[in-house]
């Protein structure tokens, strides 16, 4: 498939222009319908098969999609700014989860590429450094949230991050995030997102107790394979 007929907007097809993506990897063909379609989808797919654009490309094209308006711009210094920490900030429609800091980054790297025409915003939170930028990123307001489940539930904790508003929540690498001892945190992240979502699941390997939590936290969803 050529992403030019993927269904993707504008935006995505002229960032991708810009980096010389033309076709879309085995995995991108079969996640991009169904996550534009607003299906629950599983893949069973490893690291170097595209997949971080399978699904952060169509997940952006649906929040851009539904946008909600700008806040009015103020003056801060004689500066415009659109947003500030005192207003509201936008509500964090989409969440994804990864198991190391190494992916979370990678995944902001990627978001940044792929969403370098819109004016869509992330942030990517971690543990082991300062939380005091993370917390100032998410007052400012993002439209998706990359993070470790030990740093989001810290924030979440502390009052900084409501989940109320999430969209579409992705678990990336779920195998790993298992192996790593994350599922109490898993479960307390998944009890805090509304109900009425889109789920995606990604894992490179699927053992019983992956196709248990996607039976769980998925809804019908589409099971693709690479
Ligand atoms: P990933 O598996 O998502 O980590 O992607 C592996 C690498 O392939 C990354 O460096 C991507 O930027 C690149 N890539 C992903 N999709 C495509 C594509 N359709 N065409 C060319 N390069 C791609």
């Amino acid at each position: 498939m050529k992403f030019i007929d993927s269904g993707l907007s504008e935006p995505f097809l002229r960032a991708l222009t810009k980096l010389k993506y033309e076709t879309a990897s085995p995995i991108q063909a079969q996640a991009i319908p169904v996550v534009l379609a607003g299906d629950d989808l599983i893949g069973c797919a490893q690291t170097g098969t595209g997949k971080t654009a399978a699904f952060a490309l169509p997940m952006l094209h649906r929040l851009l999609e539904k946008l909600p308006p700008k806040p009015p711009t103020q003056r801060v210094k004689g500066k415009r700014v659109s947003g500030s920490p005192k207003a509201p900030p936008r509500p964090i429609r989409s969440l994804v989860l990864a198991p190391t800091r190494e992916l979370a980054a990678q995944i902001g790297e990627s978001l940044k590429k792929y969403g370098q025409a819109t004016p869509l915003k992330h942030t990517v939170i971690f543990g082991g450094v300062s939380q005091v930028p993370q917390v100032r990123d998410i007052r400012y307001g993002v439209d998706t949230l990359v993070a470790t489940p030990g740093r989001l539930l810290d924030l979440m904790d502390q009052g900084h991050i409501d989940l109320s508003q999430i969209e579409m929540l992705v678990f990336d690498e779920a195998d790993q995030m298992l192996d790593m001892g994350f599922l109490p945190d898993l479960k307390r992240i998944v009890a805090s997102v509304p109900k009425e979502r889109q789920t995606l699941m990604f894992s490179a390997t699927m053992p019983p107790e992956i196709r248990n939590l996607a039976q769980q936290w998925l809804t019908d969803p589409v099971a693709i394979q690479v």
